[in-house]
């Protein structure tokens, strides 16, 4: 059995990639160096030209602790091949320089960050960007007829945790000589395989649920190896690869993915039930729910519904903070995919940059939180909540 294909997600995440040493370490040990020796000048060209693997320059990528960590990130995602990145933000802007210089569409609503880059940055090197929100997909045929590249999206979106149908996408995409490529950073590998369902690209914020106890900052991209190596050089040369250190710690968090997000999937569901039926809360939205307007489409894409629910307290937005600054369990911070449950209104954060006519177009009210739920004892989360809504 090949162990990086054949074998289950969780074998493949403790197992994938790993490299052995002289001295039986179970891992992959860390190389912290930056350059590697060669017995020959012909021993080094054969790495420079590709015709052997192997150690050569760390910024490169080409340092066995990176590559041990992208064998495991490719397996995990079933991909040909994976590059690590520094940040997730790394990964994305490489990936739509080597892929998006012939147009990029986002559909849905994304991550600030990589809004201002596909709606600000980009045109500003000339690529032509759109935005569309879900309900304006009767546009995308006209773009795709136009030429565009590369289509961009998160399924379950940020924060309103809108679900895109990937295998309808990648087939309109495909259809039209354009790539598709999906943010898999909210549901994770162990809740929704990108890949299998037809996009030709998968990128993670690493830094959430990947690396997982919020103390690292990484990204990945998956896809097959020819479209790999087409980002390699824009990674190489804009000097975007992570520490070896860093590298090794995303490897150790991996170990555990599948275990984390399953306990995560379960917590969020029961906390999105037990809130359903709060009289304080107006709405919440959570794909596992069969009040989700998406509910469907995800229990047919996904296989777990993730860590992440956003709920609207019924209050205005001045209420919905007091509830947030009640919480003692969950912190009030931006980030998710911790072990750790954060909250945060994302009027105040995550959209804080937008004008309200754009928030209102992207249903982002005052009274969302939005929670990412750790691995906390589920009955202290939901009492927690329980007391700030009382
Ligand atoms: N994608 C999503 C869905 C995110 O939430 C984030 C960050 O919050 C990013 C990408 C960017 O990742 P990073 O902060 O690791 O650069």
């Amino acid at each position: 059995m090949s162990i990086d294909t054949e074998a289950g997600l969780a074998t493949r995440c403790i197992h994938a990639g790993e490299l052995t040493d002289a001295h039986g370490s179970p891992h992959t040990p860390v190389y912290t160096t930056t350059t590697f020796g060669f017995p020959s000048t012909a021993a080094i060209l054969d790495v420079v030209e590709g015709r052997a693997a192997g150690g050569l320059y760390t910024r490169y990528g080409l340092n066995p602790t990176i590559q041990a960590l992208e064998a495991k990130l490719a397996s995990l995602e079933g991909g040909e091949a994976a590059l690590a990145f520094a940040s997730g933000m790394a990964a994305e802007a490489a990936a739509f320089m080597a892929h998006g210089r012939g147009g990029v569409v986002c559909i849905g609503d994304a991550y600030g960050g990589t809004l201002e880059l596909i709606g600000n940055q980009l045109p500003q090197l000339g690529i032509s960007t759109h935005l569309l929100l879900g309900d304006e997909l009767e546009r995308l045929e006209a773009l795709l007829a136009g030429g565009v590249g590369l289509l961009f999206l998160e399924t379950p979106t940020n924060p309103a945790l809108e679900v895109f149908d990937i295998a309808a996408l990648a087939a309109r995409a495909h259809a039209h000589g354009a790539l598709l490529m999906v943010d898999n950073t909210f549901a994770s590998p162990v809740n929704q395989q990108p890949l299998a369902l037809g996009a030709d690209l998968v990128v993670h914020s690493a830094t959430k649920y990947l690396g997982g106890h919020s103390d690292l900052t990484a990204g990945a991209l998956m896809g097959s190896r020819e479209l790999m190596d087409a980002v390699w050089p824009w990674r190489k040369n804009l000097g975007q690869v992570p520490a070896p250190e860093t590298a090794a710690r995303v490897a150790r968090s991996l170990r555990t993915l599948v275990v984390r997000v399953q306990a995560q999937n379960a917590s969020a569901l029961a906390i999105a039930r037990a809130m359903e039926a709060h009289p304080r809360v107006a709405r919440v939205r959570y794909p596992g729910l069969e009040s989700f307007p998406g509910h469907e489409l995800a229990a047919r894409q996904m296989t777990g519904f993730g860590g992440m629910l956003t709920m609207e307290v019924a209050g205005d937005g001045a209420a919905t903070a007091a509830v947030a600054d009640r919480l003692g369990l969950f912190t009030i911070a931006p980030s998710l995919g911790g072990v750790e449950s954060l909250v945060t209104q994302p009027v105040t954060t995550t959209h804080h940059g937008l004008d309200p006519g754009e928030r209102q177009r992207r249903g982002i009210t005052d009274a969302m939180l939005r929670l990412s739920v750790g691995l906390e004892d589920v009955k202290d989360l939901i009492a927690d909540l329980q007391q700030a809504l009382n």
